[in-house]
């Protein structure tokens, strides 16, 4: 239990994520882009191990829109690769920062050299550099930067310098969380801000889909948005839409009871030709309007047999989840067992389980058109905030077998499109401009990262608290990006949906049973 603290620290290293600048700055599998855009940039050299650092330079990149410095934690490899003149330990113990024309500034110089360049921070910058401020200013950043250490416990880069095994040795659990709620206070006002912005997201692209229909692929693919006065709050405070998809005669995943409305108005709308009912998995808010769309239209419903077995009787759902989704009602006779592909109206639809966000999970792929209807098989590339019956492990598998499939258009269940298709039109916050291929790798890289964290921490007898935390260091831009939210859902939830679910769908064994809390806790030593 000893090295914990100062191990958990090193293992916040970024996996190589495309949309985090910072990530891609400094992965060390792309030097030559390092090397390619570093000379007209600001290069900053930052303690990749010290928590106060690494806040900072989130602050920074809040700040930075146009990409005018480029983030480097300092290590032996890459000074020499900055400029020659920079030195280890002189740049652990001060932020060094090299501008464009080579000019080097340092500690609170270098502060101010940085504030200069962005409006909101500008003035700091300007007087920060004249007597007085100037000489107040390098008090202040001197006096932080020989503390830093005692403040955030974890003496960070110190272990550099000093004999590491020994301040490892020292390092304990306080350390980390003394680390941790220090980086979380110094970026509350960006968590805090990156909530309001994403909330006021939601709220326009719920707007702009309310009880609204996309027509693609000349009526071939239909997307119709569901809603619902109860339900309309998972889209508002989640981000979640609701869909039903309507796919050359097939519709899939009709919605729950209490979006029957819902899809009734788009059906008197749209009048579509309906052959068959199909539902991608046995989750309330896919399956609560089978018998009933299959009644109205006349079309058989197709569900593999494992939703067939979770769909009679469908089990209670915890109160929370039947009083804003709905308690779908028990799959009635008749109904028919999916087969391996599906007859739609001008081709056919391949069947392909995809056991991980729950085990009856199948999606349904069209060789011809590419387009692959992945139901809850995808969810977008960061989701950190299960359900308690997602198996992470069998989703690796899923989603391993998925990329071996030739799509170009990748449909979710949740109201978002990834694809690079012109014929698909632009529709703002649902189509994604996106290779469908690589998102999926993106969520593969997560996956496997995130299995990595929790395998070490579980061997090392970790709390799943501080394991849940190693999961989201904050140094990873989408960790507080997304923890207002994801704390949003949490509460909100009840704990069903949740960065600890996380934890627990990495662990669970085969079988139906899920593990319970409780259990995870015993498995990880708690
Ligand atoms: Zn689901």
């Amino acid at each position: 239990m000893d090295s914990i603290g100062w191990e958990l620290l090193g293992r916040t290293e970024q996996p190589c994520m495309k949309e985090n600048r910072w990530a891609t700055n400094h992965c060390p599998r792309s030097p030559k882009r390092l090397t390619r855009s570093m000379a007209q940039s600001y290069r900053v050299l930052y303690d990749g191990q010290c928590e106060i650092c690494q806040a900072c330079v989130s602050w920074l990149k809040a700040l930075d829109h146009q990409n005018k410095t480029i983030c480097l934690p300092i290590s032996a490899d890459v000074l020499p690769t900055v400029d020659a003149r920079l030195n280890l330990d002189e740049c652990l113990r001060q932020l060094h920062v090299v501008t464009p024309e080579g000019e080097i500034h340092v500690g609170w110089d270098a502060v101010a050299c940085l504030a200069r360049l962005f409006p909101p921070t500008w003035l700091i910058g300007a007087v920060g550099q004249r007597f007085p401020f100037r000489n107040v200013g390098r008090w202040l950043y001197g006096f932080v930067a020989k503390n830093r250490y005692s403040l955030s416990k974890c003496r960070g880069g110190a272990c550099r310098i000093a004999k590491p095994e020994a301040v490892r040795r020292q390092a304990k659990l306080e350390a980390f969380w003394s680390c941790y709620t220090l980086g979380f206070f110094i970026r509350l006002p960006l968590v805090l801000w990156a909530g309001i912005k994403a909330a006021v997201q939601r709220t326009n692209i719920f707007a702009r889909t309310y009880n609204k229909r996309l027509d693609l692929l000349n009526g071939k693919l239909t997307i119709l948005f569901l809603n619902g006065l109860l339900p309309n709050t998972v889209p508002l405070l989640f981000g979640e839409l609701f869909t039903t998809v309507l796919y050359d005669g097939v519709a899939i995943d009709p919605g729950s009871p209490k979006m029957r409305r819902s899809v009734a108005r788009h059906l008197l709308r749209v009048k579509p030709k309906i052959k068959k009912v199909v539902a991608t998995h046995a989750h309330e808010e896919h399956v609560g309007n089978l018998n009933w769309l299959s009644e109205v239209t006349g079309a058989p419903i197709y569900v593999s047999e494992i939703t067939a077995r979770f769909l009679t009787p469908f089990k209670k759902l915890p109160w929370v989840r039947a009083a804003i989704i709905g308690q779908p009602p028990n799959l009635s006779q008749p109904y028919q067992l999916l087969g391996e592909t599906v007859n739609a109206i001008t081709g056919h639809l391949q069947v392909i389980p995809t056991p991980g966000h729950c085990d009856d999970h199948i999606v349904l792929y069209d060789p011809k058109e590419k387009v692959l209807l992945a139901g809850d098989a995808f969810m977008g590339s960061y989701f950190a905030t299960p359900n308690p019956d997602v198996d992470s492990r069998k989703w690796l598998v899923s989603l391993e077998r998925l990329m071996e499939l030739d799509i170009e258009i990748l449909v979710e269940g949740h109201g978002h499109i990834h694809t690079l298709r012109a014929d698909i039109p632009d529709f703002p916050g649902v189509v994604i401009r996106e290779d469908p291929k690589v998102a999926m790798s993106k969520k593969l890289d997560y996956l496997r990262w995130l299995r990595e964290q929790i395998e070490a921490g579980f061997k090392e007898g970790l709390p799943v608290r501080v394991i849940e935390a190693s999961c989201f260091p904050w140094g990873r831009r989408t960790s507080w990006e997304s923890c207002a939210t994801d704390e949003c859902i949490r509460l909100l939830s009840l704990g069903h949906f949740s960065r600890t679910e996380l934890v627990r769908s990495f662990v669970r064994r085969d079988g139906d049973q899920l593990p319970t809390v409780y259990e995870v806790r015993i498995s990880g030593g708690e």
